[in-house]
């Protein structure tokens, strides 16, 4: 009887030891720059709330990708855009997220970006490869990113307060397409009136 106990006492403390990492892996799989080939960034700062007190939404309105190798050919693609046509000095977002599950790193995690002008200093933006005007993303896109987003808020590189909004709330544009528009309406933190 006594070993059962201490047989069952123990079981006990290894599952309280082990279940705060089961609620803490959130975080899913980030494709760093150097995996995914990107150029150096021709200069950067930090964002100035740090962390963040929002996270702008967007769509890439561009083709969506399914497999890792066409994922990173799309975001170098962006990046080329967005440094030689746009002028901006990296590509534009924090993150992009493909839809096969893995989180691209873009400026990554505090760092100032150039994807919505009123929020740049004070948010992290994330791009969901991808169209989604008409269609919606996969769950498995949804879940990576909402997935991403629990685990800044862990991290510390999100504020726990956090609002959420999409690209139209800060400027005039179709992005992040009315149908993720409207899925991210209904996600916890969604702020209707940003400011
Ligand atoms: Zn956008």
């Amino acid at each position: 009887m006594a070993s059962y106990y201490l047989k069952f006492h123990g079981f006990v403390l290894i599952l309280l030891i082990v279940f705060p990492y089961f609620i803490k892996c959130k975080c899913p799989n980030i494709v760093s720059r150097s995996q995914w080939g990107a150029r150096s960034a021709l200069s950067q700062r930090y964002l100035k709330f740090n962390p963040p007190p929002y996270i702008v939404i967007h769509h890439s309105a561009g083709p969506e990708c399914r497999t890792d190798s066409t994922c990173k050919s799309t975001v170098k693609s962006i990046q080329d855009y967005h440094i030689s046509s746009k002028g901006f000095k990296d590509i534009g977002y924090n993150f992009l997220v493909g839809d096969d599950g893995n989180v691209y790193e873009g400026r990554g995690w505090g760092i100032h970006g150039a994807h919505v002008p009123a929020y740049n200093a004070r948010s992290i933006g994330i791009c969901f490869l991808g169209n989604f005007q008409r269609s919606s993303p996969s769950e498995k896109q949804l879940e990576t990113v909402q997935n991403l987003v629990s685990c800044g808020v862990e991290l510390g590189k999100i504020s726990p307060q956090y609002k959420l909004i999409g690209h139209r709330q800060g400027k005039s544009t179709e992005c992040p397409g009315q149908t993720l528009f409207d899925i991210i309406k209904k996600w916890p933190h969604f702020e209707p009136n940003p400011n």
